[in-house]
């Protein structure tokens, strides 16, 4: 049964709601337009009235609607995304809300950069911020320390690069505190929660001490040389950033620093293709992204960390940072966070630090699922019985653990319902911002600016994150969004419970037309769903080889995928692509999705030599269930009873010409 509670969010798949939206459209266009009028009403408006009757105007006009005709027209072309019978990409339709403050604040045009350009939004932007660190498990009282902070982006992709920006910061500091402090030859004793003075502490130890430990570190050293005056506060700031990797860039402070390693980032193979253009981005180069092997259901596997963590601790090469996913792009699938999280307090213990920040860019709103109003954690009980199989017991870990992460990305344009750009970064100690500012904050007596209250601080975002001048268009959206429909499971939560429960059905129905159609065809969800995105491939009984799988099951996807040269309207539905790579999988975890696919295991191997049979990988048809009416009921028949009707046909039509 299709419930109505979303019905007012959105346009609408048939623009149903297009009085209401409309409405706020054509009321907050005029405001805007008071707004102008209003600025200073008693100067004379230089376009006069008469204007309009020129022939240049009526010239400009015409040839500006031609143009916007035309690229009206044009989008046509565009991605029905709205349409329950679009599931493939991450989108969908809007929320409604999110799309008005957009284009409200559009014509406001203000740049998140820093309060002088945007004197509400950026306020805005925080503020999401503090939403998203709750819905995660963040502190966000700023009284109390540790506290979050986070901010929005042009995307998870930008998330990613700040992730690593921000680790970088903190992990190299330490060394480059220590040095300053013996080169000014300078005597603090040991303040701060470490019992040893710096200077005392091996290379090693100094590259893996915590993130909440170099922040507190860091201010107990300035806080010391700022009692025995300005000018020592001064001069060790000075020593301090003269030392910094930031200042010497890599090669030098190697070169300083002789016998310490290249840090490595460690990410499952499941890991977006952002990990490694941030590595070459940073400098660190794509080898040193060290992956971590993958489980048969496609997360991170737990073992194989462990025998990396213990290779790196014997050659004393330092971890930047361990990447978890939530959420994979291609899989949907979700790394065993809760446990990722119990071995960095082991490895801590042992000696080897690591954070982690998570690539939630996919599942990161789903935590609005986990997350009660009063912010406290919905007991793993109560879920279960709202679902046939969600969460499973390392599903609801992983979002538990969130809490204690270092810092996630997330993006509000994937399942935020926000249009693009919206992503975000989200940090769980605000204390980093003082590593990667680089405007030197003043002093004053005893005390440090830095200490000043952090949303006054964060008013001039532009010094403390990637991007510069941004649209405060996205943060009005973000923002007016989450208050519309607050991070919390009986709100948002209730939004993508609705999606987890379609996949549900999805994959039981799924199985049904599976054993249907077993005698001609395996149908196969090749590992179990942790979210709403579910991937499925298809191969003939009769064939026996990875390359016909993949000429089958692209023979399918071909009827369902988007084809710029053709109208959208020819298409019934839309699904999206994957692949499944043999070089990622274990010798053991590719004989066993052989065998399930009813291909020869020889025939799916790293390098193919014999095309005809041979594939390096495997082609999956993904499926992302997000639109909010996919269980309407039309003909007697919900979204996906059709989707999986037409999907029906397909294969049997397909198998037909199947020799
Ligand atoms: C989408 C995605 C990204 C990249 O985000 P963009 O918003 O496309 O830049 C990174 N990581 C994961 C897991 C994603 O799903």
């Amino acid at each position: 049964m299709a419930d109505t509670e979303f019905d007012a969010y959105f346009l609408g798949p048939y623009g149903e709601n297009a009085d209401l939206f409309e409405e706020l459209l054509t009321d907050f266009m005029r405001d805007h337009v008071y707004w102008r009028r209003n600025f200073h009403p008693e100067s004379t408006p230089p376009i006069s009235t008469s204007a309009r009757y020129s022939q240049e105007f009526a010239g400009v006009a015409a040839r500006m609607r031609r143009e916007l005709f035309a690229l009206s027209a044009d989008l046509k072309k565009s991605v029905p995304w709205f349409s329950p019978r679009y599931v493939g990409h991450m989108s969908s339709d809007l929320l409604m809300s999110g799309l008005v403050a957009n284009i409200m604040t559009t014509l406001y045009n203000p740049n998140n950069v820093s309060d002088q350009a945007a004197p509400t939004t950026v306020q805005k932007e925080i503020e999401v911020g503090f939403q998203l660190a709750r819905m995660f498990g963040f502190e966000t009282e700023t009284a109390v320390r540790p506290c979050a902070w986070g901010h929005l982006t042009s995307g998870g992709t930008v998330s990613n690069y700040e992730g690593l920006r921000n680790l970088q910061a903190l992990k190299f500091y330490p060394l480059a505190l220590a040095r300053a402090l013996e080169r000014l030859d300078l005597d603090l004793g040991a303040p701060g929660p470490l019992k040893r003075a710096l200077p005392e502490l091996s290379q090693w130890e100094l590259v893996n001490l915590s993130v909440d430990m170099v922040v507190e570190l860091r201010r107990a050293y300035l806080s010391a040389a700022s009692q025995l005056g300005p000018q020592i506060l001064h001069s060790l700031r000075e020593a301090v950033r003269a030392e910094r990797l930031e200042t010497l860039g890599w090669v030098d402070f190697f070169e300083v620093h002789p016998g310490l390693k290249t840090p490595v980032v460690l990410a499952p193979n499941t890991a977006h293709y952002s990990w490694p253009k941030a590595m070459k981005l940073l400098g660190l180069g794509t080898a040193n992204l060290r992956r971590v092997d993958v489980d048969g259901d496609m997360r991170m596997s737990a073992g194989d960390l462990q025998v990396v963590l213990d290779g790196l601790k014997d050659e004393r090469r330092p971890v930047l940072s361990l990447v978890a996913i939530l959420g994979t792009t291609e899989f949907g699938t979700i790394d065993p966070i809760g446990d990722i999280v119990a071995q960095r307090e082991r490895a801590l213990g042992a000696g080897l630090y690591f954070p982690i920040h998570v690539d939630a860019a996919w599942g990161g709103y789903l935590a609005s699922i986990f997350r009660q109003e009063d912010g406290t954690l919905v007991p793993h009980e109560m879920l279960k019985e709202q679902f046939h199989y969600f969460p499973s017991d390392k599903v609801y870990g992983a979002f538990a653990a969130l809490g204690s992460v270092e810092s996630i990305t997330v993006d509000p344009h994937k399942l935020g319902y926000i249009p693009y750009p919206a992503g975000a970064y989200v940090a769980r100690n605000s204390g980093m911002i003082d590593f990667v500012t680089d405007k030197a904050p003043y002093a004053f007596e005893g005390h440090l600016e830095e200490q000043g209250d952090l949303r006054e601080r964060l008013r001039n975002l532009g010094q403390y994150i990637l991007e510069g001048s941004k649209p405060g268009a996205s943060a009005a959206s973000v923002h007016v969004s989450h208050r519309v429909l607050p991070l919390h499971t009986d709100a948002f939560g209730k939004l993508l419970k609705k999606g987890v429960r379609a996949s549900e059905y999805f994959y039981d129905e799924l199985h049904k037309i599976a054993d249907r159609l077993g005698e001609d065809i395996i149908i196969d969800i090749p590992f179990k769903p942790d979210c709403n995105l579910v991937c499925l491939t298809l191969n003939p009984v009769k064939n026996r080889s990875a390359a016909g799988l993949n000429r089958f099951v692209q023979s399918i996807y071909d009827q369902m995928r988007v084809d710029a040269s053709r109208p959208i309207q020819v298409r019934s539905f839309f699904a999206s692509s994957t692949s499944l790579q043999a070089g990622d999988l274990s010798p053991e975890q590719r004989l066993t999705l052989a065998e399930q696919l009813g291909i020869e295991p020889k025939t799916f191997c790293a390098s193919p030599r014999d095309l005809e049979h041979d594939a390096s990988s495997l082609l999956l048809i993904r499926n992302t269930l997000m639109n909010p009416w996919l269980d309407f009921e039309d003909k007697g028949l919900n979204y996906i009873d059709r989707y999986l009707l037409f999907l029906e046909e397909l294969i049997l039509a397909e198998l037909q010409s199947y020799t």
